[in-house]
């Protein structure tokens, strides 16, 4: 397997709460990896470092074997990371067309030129819903963007940053919003971003989920990777390592007080 993204001795520190020491990881091109663990574990911290949003971490961060600097959303783009946070509603701009929606990074660079017609932008628009299998109408196209459904935000703001061709794709719950159908037209999309190469990092606490999609599963617990497998996994040792000793066996008490 080859590498999209390494991830080397990463720490950080809130004031004096340490939210991750030393961790380690790395995503291979082509296929899911998973990031299990509890709340407070560190997921969001690491996505988020890896995103851009955080620079005051020490370690290193490669992609393609070569040492990168991450310090801001922008340079993360740029060294081809992209990132779908939980909250989608963060991702659409309100009060403009779907297709406006799916171009806006173009037409916020001047790449598309202020004042083109919305015929203009509705073309466009259509060539990189079409090459995403979206096979999306022009009147929808044409419509203001909450007249979408959440699935279909949702499929907007990967299609927008799929149009960027990142060499890591990063989704933090992607399925929490989506019904049962939504989520395996979402998987099958992935499947299509595996085959072009991409790698993808998966955040989910569905098990159901991730054994379906994931190829390699790491375990995170107070700011640690615990445990790494490929597929087939074994979740009784990944649950164990997501939660620990002390509280298995809390947990195994807490049963026999209930007889
Ligand atoms: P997860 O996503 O696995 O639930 P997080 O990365 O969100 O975990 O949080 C890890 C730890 O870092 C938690 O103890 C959390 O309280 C703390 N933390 C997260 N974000 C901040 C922040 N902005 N300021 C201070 N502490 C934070
Ligand atoms: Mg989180």
């Amino acid at each position: 397997m080859v590498s999209a993204v390494e991830v080397r001795n990463i720490s950080m520190a809130f004031g004096t709460n340490q939210v991750l020491s030393g961790v380690d990881l790395t995503i291979d091109k082509g296929q899911t990896t998973a990031l299990l663990g509890a709340n407070g574990a560190g997921k969001s911290t690491l996505i988020k470092i890896l995103s851009g949003v955080y620079s005051s971490f020490t370690g290193e961060i490669l992609i393609d074997g070569k040492a990168v600097t991450i310090d801001s959303p922008t340079t993360a783009k740029l060294a081809g990371i992209e990132t779908v946070h939980q909250r989608i509603d963060e991702g659409v701009i309100p009060g403009l067309t779907v297709a406006e929606n799916l171009l806006f990074d173009k037409i916020v660079s001047g790449e598309i030129p202020r004042g083109v017609s919305l015929k203009t932008i509705v073309n466009e628009a259509e060539k990189i819903a079409g090459a995403l299998d979206l096979n999306w109408s022009r009147s929808k196209l044409r419509n203001d963007v909450y007249e979408l459904g959440i699935a279909e935000q949702q499929m907007l703001i990967l299609a927008r940053t799929l149009s960027r061709s990142p060499k890591l794709l990063i989704l933090d719950e992607p399925t929490s919003a989506l019904s049962i159908a939504e989520s395996q037209n979402l998987f099958r999309f992935i499947k299509n971003l595996e085959e072009q190469g991409i790698a993808v990092l998966y955040v989910s606490h569905k098990l159901s989920e991730l054994e379906q999609i994931a190829k390699k599963l790491v375990v995170m617990r107070d700011g640690k990777i615990r445990n790494e497998q490929s597929a087939p996994f074994s979740w009784d040792l990944a649950l164990k390592e997501m939660l620990g000793q002390k509280e298995l066996g809390e947990r195994s008490n807490f049963k026999q007080v209930q007889g």
